[in-house]
């Protein structure tokens, strides 16, 4: 059933993927009600009706179901009961499943691995002997993450040598943990996919990652990668939406190895930071592929009018940079609206054009945004 203008679309989550996400309801006709713990935060700006209270406050979640049309989310870590509540009461998308396997690095591995689709060696680790067992296979270095609650580069530490592991394991919590096998990737790649109600499945150009204190930093569209390489992550991020029987966008994160191969390191039913560059890239972005996508509408093509660099601007330093970036030409803005510049904090994005196939080479990619 698709939804007509007019109808709420209920958003869990009240950050900056929240707001976009509003915006691109607001386009067709829908008005957006935003759930969050944060009252003004950059989604409840520019939404038609907000709740304020904590994700688990099962008196508001009921209010909040009984007054939108469907349910969707941008903050992933909601807790079970309330999505079990919410999907008892509406259409949820994703469903309460997805978000299930992708908040958990077990869940999601395994479910990755049993699909045919490579991820990074990995086992569980339930305690230090566990983790004794799995430094011998997988052998160092390696990565020990949380299975919950990890974003941005938060509940994982490298284990370097055999010394590194207890302080690693006393450190990360919750438990159990997974230890994974060091990736001596070439690139960080991702894919935006999206599938709408009837199966019909869309994907945008897998693009480039570059991180910086563990928080993205770059995005290059497409991933300056050969095309046999760019097709075949798209393939996996088709099988990926197929078979979970995704309703929405999801950003699947890759790694690219040294011997050109992909292993898939994260699923986000949702859209994703490295998403951005489609808002200015493409007719359609990945929020606009969502919204349609949970509102039973059709998807159009995700085919890019541009090549993009996409910058994200990290707390104080970044933002320092506004007026200077409001007055450089072909610099496209877009601030999230948030009062406290936090160290660390995404504050907001900027992005610059370039013809298909023009994307500057290695040398042009530190001077891409040129802000004067
Ligand atoms: P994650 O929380 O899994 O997205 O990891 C955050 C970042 O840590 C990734 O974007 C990589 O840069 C790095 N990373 C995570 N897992 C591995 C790994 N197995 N090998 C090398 N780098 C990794």
């Amino acid at each position: 059933m698709s939804l007509a203008p007019g109808s709420v679309i209920g958003i869990i989550g009240g950050g900056q993927l929240g707001r976009m996400s509003a915006i691109a309801a607001a386009r067709l006709g829908f008005a957006a009600h935003i759930f969050s713990p944060e009252a003004e935060g950059p989604a409840s700006q520019v939404a038609a009706f907000n709740t304020i209270a904590d994700y688990a406050d099962q008196a508001a979640l009921r209010r909040f179901a009984t007054a939108v049309d469907v349910i969707t989310f941008e903050f992933e870590n909601v807790p079970t009961e309330g999505l079990a509540l919410l999907a008892s009461l509406k259409p949820v998308h994703p469903s309460p499943e997805i978000l299930r396997v992708s908040q958990d690095r077990l869940l999601e591995k395994r479910f990755l691995n049993d699909t045919g689709l490579p991820t990074a060696p990995w086992i569980e680790v339930l305690d230090e002997t566990g983790l004794a067992a799995a430094f011998a296979t997988i052998g160092l270095p390696a990565v020990l993450k949380t299975t919950r609650l990890g974003y941005d580069g938060k509940g994982q530490a490298m284990l370097r040598q055999p010394a590194d592991a207890a302080i690693a394991f006393a450190t990360l919590a919750p438990k159990p943990l997974v230890l994974e096998g060091f990736v001596d990737y070439a690139a960080e790649i991702s894919v935006m996919v999206a599938r709408g109600a009837d199966g019909q499945i869309v994907a945008f150009d897998p693009a480039e990652n570059r991180h910086k204190h563990h928080i993205l930093d770059l995005t290059l569209a497409p991933a300056p990668l050969p095309p046999e390489l760019l097709a075949e992550a798209g393939a996996m991020a088709r099988i990926i939406a197929d078979k979970l029987g995704l309703v929405g966008v999801l950003g699947v994160e890759m790694f690219v190895t040294a011997t050109g191969g992909l292993l898939v390191n994260e699923i986000a039913p949702r859209p994703h930071n490295s998403g951005h560059w489609t808002l200015d890239a493409c007719p359609f972005s990945q929020f606009d592929m969502h919204i349609r996508a949970v509102a039973g509408l059709p998807l159009p093509l995700t085919t890019r009018h541009s090549d993009a660099v996409m910058k994200n601007l990290v707390g104080p330093e970044d933002l320092a940079l506004w007026p200077r970036i409001l007055g450089t030409p072909g610099l496209i803005a877009h601030h999230y609206g948030k009062k406290d510049a936090r160290p660390g904090r995404k504050m907001g994005h900027v992005t610059r054009l370039f013809p298909k196939g023009g994307l500057p080479g290695e040398f042009g990619i530190a001077d891409a945004l040129n802000i004067e």
